[in-house]
């Protein structure tokens, strides 16, 4: 059965991982999903961009794929152009896509293109993406085209925790976290809330190279919650946000991180 969508969602890096998570939940939830990643192959089904798009239209949704680098102006600005020309409305922006260091170096050691490629990714990309949608967005709402647009931030609870063996991650995303405060007071004024929501230890093939560390971490108690988090546990945030239920929460942060961030004695 097909579902009557009208509300368009963005989201980066979406291929897979709490990208592909966040699609499907919003998609469920009768958004439009335009699936973004840097890699997107549509003779693959099985895997990546297309198995997402596959996997939203089995279930009666829509979806679309554009293939960016987000840390490529060119790309954000047509990736852009391709909104507006398609759909000519955004209601919400999911900036996820990001990248961990290639190699894990002691901050003693770690080089310069190592952060500037981090940073350029994480950092850079979703905030000039950003700019770029706000200011349409703000032309969409004064054209009346959409109610509330939205934007998020998925940063990551390593935007206040130190990792000595990541410091151009940790950087990218609390540099990040200042990103989505400033969004939200710079919107506030248009009536668009923006919110940072900060992952802890999810499951995806990011964090797949040091599973074993995590899996004895969190056997040993760093959580509250025993266990590995979901691209699942993230999304569901997201589509609260996305449904209108966190709008006065505009500029916060919301960890989804299994009670990482409580201090406990
Ligand atoms: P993931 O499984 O590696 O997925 C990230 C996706 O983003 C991949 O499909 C990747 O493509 C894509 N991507 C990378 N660079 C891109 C670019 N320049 N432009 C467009 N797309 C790009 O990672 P994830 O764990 O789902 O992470 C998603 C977000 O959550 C990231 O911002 C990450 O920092 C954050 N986060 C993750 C965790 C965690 O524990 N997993 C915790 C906190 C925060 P390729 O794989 O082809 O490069």
């Amino acid at each position: 059965m097909s579902k009557n969508n009208d509300r368009i969602a963005l989201i980066t890096g979406a291929g897979q991982g709490i990208g592909r998570g966040i699609a499907l939940k919003l998609a469920d939830d009768g958004f439009d999903i335009i699936i973004n990643d840097i890699v997107a192959d549509p003779s693959n089904t099985n895997k990546g961009a297309y198995e997402v798009k596959k996997t939203i239209e089995d279930s009666g949704g829509h979806a679309e794929v554009f293939q960016a680098d987000i840390s490529s102006p060119e790309d954000r600005n047509a990736m852009i152009d391709f909104v507006d020309e398609k759909f000519g409305r955004l209601d919400l922006l999911v900036n996820n896509a990001g990248v961990a260091p290639q190699e894990r170096k002691d901050i003693l050691e770690a080089t310069e293109e190592s952060f500037e490629r981090v940073i350029s990714i994480n950092l850079q990309g979703p905030y000039f993406l950003t700019q770029l949608v706000a200011n349409r967005m703000i032309a969409w709402k004064q054209k009346g085209k959409v109610e509330t647009a939205r934007i998020v931030f998925i940063t990551s609870i390593s935007a206040y925790a130190s990792s000595t063996s990541r410091g151009e991650y940790c950087i990218s995303k609390a540099g990040l976290s200042m990103a989505a405060k400033l969004y939200a007071d710079r919107l506030g004024e248009y009536g668009i809330p923006v919110i940072e929501i900060a992952p802890g230890i999810i499951e995806t093939s990011m964090t797949r190279p040091v599973k074993e560390k995590y899996d004895k971490l969190i056997a040993d108690g760093l959580l509250v919650n025993k266990r590995w988090g979901r691209p699942g546990d993230v999304a569901e945030v997201v589509s609260a946000f996305a449904g209108g239920c966190l709008d006065y929460c505009t500029g916060e942060r919301i960890e989804v991180g299994g009670g990482f961030g409580l201090r406990r004695l």
